[in-house]
């Protein structure tokens, strides 16, 4: 059920909420919170609540800091996990104090796309799969890189740190409403994965966003620290956040299938793939939006590095996997989860939208393993690679209008000095590696 505002005023009252914690995230993808107390819940929840945009990463110079957040009552949920005093979370969006969307907001940038999608007819469905690590934490509660364990992949390790640690963030997540569809070890020691329900884009970046909160708070109760860094160790899989995706008229009957073809693929599916390879290359900036995740997506571990797709390989970067009928849907294995969930759909939509709109026909389907041909056949099939770091990829971005115009002005333009400068200090520093390479024998 979807709260309105009396239900959010009349379930805190009923339920004795003290705490109202109002959460947004930055251009970075990092949640933001402001708490308020359960008196000041009528005015927040009349969009009377103002702060500060100008100390928060990415948002405004200072002469334009005053703005206002919008809290979503449909995001009203309990924490279940502060038993003290009860606390509860709104989801906001960010409006000036001219009562304008923030164009700042990522939140309000998916809107946006989504009603471009609106217009069209379709609605968009969203499934993660989000992928973290497990570490223990020292005396003083700092993370290290060790695991708990040496399982791997579906392992049923013997009931350790971990899995228990699991199976709280799972009981924790369908307390708040998720519904988990599967939650497993993955194939490197230390490393999970926790699988709900798909949704509408809107709810599933917010759902994200929560779900990476809840999985760093049952984590720190369990003596661990989880991460969502994208590839925390060398030589073991990274992680990743695969993105299943479908469009579904606005009644919701997916459009994505068509059983009268060989693959069971509709011409809207075709096209909206067609725009995703077509455009990969700039959105892989924002899905994959640190130095670090393109040390993930690297042969060998899993992760994609070409931009091809199959239906029957698993290791192009955009997959179909098996379901037809309501379940068809496309599996975009780029992402990761360091990305801003809302500005990673945002673009993802918006490049499938424009392969629906100007009938982008997809390049044939790869089924071969891309990983064993050379260079020179991956050139004679058109086989691109994906970016090969995070200054490459902005470099693709800014040479791609549609996915600019996803993000608006002022997120691109933040994202781009940031990212400009993040790279400055990367290439900066000198590495062990260099040092034992080096060193010696010059
Ligand atoms: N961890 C892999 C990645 O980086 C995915 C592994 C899997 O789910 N099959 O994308
Ligand atoms: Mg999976
Ligand atoms: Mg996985
Ligand atoms: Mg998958």
């Amino acid at each position: 059920k979807r709260y309105s505002k009396e239900d959010v005023l009349k379930i805190s009252k009923d339920l004795g909420v003290e705490f109202i914690h109002l959460q947004f995230t930055d251009i970075f993808g990092v949640m933001k919170n402001v708490a308020i107390t359960i008196e000041q819940l009528e005015k927040a929840l009349n969009n009377e609540i103002m702060f500060d945009g100008s100390s928060i990463d990415g948002f405004v110079r200072i002469e334009e800091s005053d703005m206002y957040l919008r809290p979503d009552p449909s995001t009203f949920v309990i924490f279940p996990w502060a038993t003290q005093v009860r606390e509860a979370r709104l989801i906001c969006d960010i409006y000036d104090k001219n009562g304008n969307p923030f164009e700042g907001c990522p939140r309000n940038a998916l809107k946006r796309v989504l009603k471009e999608a609106e217009e069209m007819g379709y609605k968009f469905n969203v499934g993660p799969e989000c992928e973290f690590f497990l570490f223990y934490t020292d005396e003083k509660g700092n993370p290290s890189l060790v695991t708990h364990d040496n399982a791997g992949y579906f392992d049923l390790a013997p009931v350790d740190l971990g899995e228990s640690a699991r199976r709280d963030m799972v009981l924790t997540l369908k307390d708040m409403g998720f519904e988990i569809e599967a939650s497993h070890h993955e194939v490197a020691p230390g490393q999970h994965e926790i699988d709900f329900k798909y949704d509408d884009a809107l709810m599933t970046a917010d759902n994200i966003m929560t779900f990476k909160m809840v999985v760093r708070i049952i984590a720190q109760r369990h003596g661990l620290h989880a991460t969502f860094m994208p590839k925390p160790i060398a030589g073991i899989n990274g992680s990743g956040m695969h993105t299943n995706m479908s469009l579904a008229t606005l009644d919701g009957k997916n459009v994505f299938y068509d059983e009268n073809d060989e693959l069971g693929l509709s011409k809207v599916a075709y096209n909206f793939l067609g725009g995703l390879i077509k455009h990969s290359r700039a959105f892989t900036a924002i899905t994959n939006p640190t130095v670090n995740s393109y040390k993930r997506l690297v042969p060998g571990y899993e992760a994609p590095v070409y931009v091809a797709w199959s239906a029957s390989n698993r290791s192009p970067l955009i997959r179909v996997p098996a379901k037809r009928g309501n379940s068809t849907r496309l599996e975009l294995r780029s992402p990761d989860p360091s990305a801003n969930p809302y500005l990673a759909l945002a673009t993802i939509l918006k490049a499938g939208l424009d392969g629906i709109k100007k009938e982008i026909e997809p390049p044939t389907p790869v089924n071969g393993n891309i990983y064993n041909m050379s260079g020179k056949e991956r050139k004679e099939q058109g086989i691109l690679s994906l970016p090969s770091n995070i200054y490459e990829a902005v470099k693709e971005l800014s040479n791609d209008e549609i996915i600019k115009e996803a993000l608006g002005k002022h997120i691109y333009d933040r994202f781009v000095d940031a990212i400009e400068l993040e790279w400055k200090e990367y290439i900066t520093r000198v590495t062990q590696w260099e040092i034992d390479k080096y060193l010696t024998k010059f």
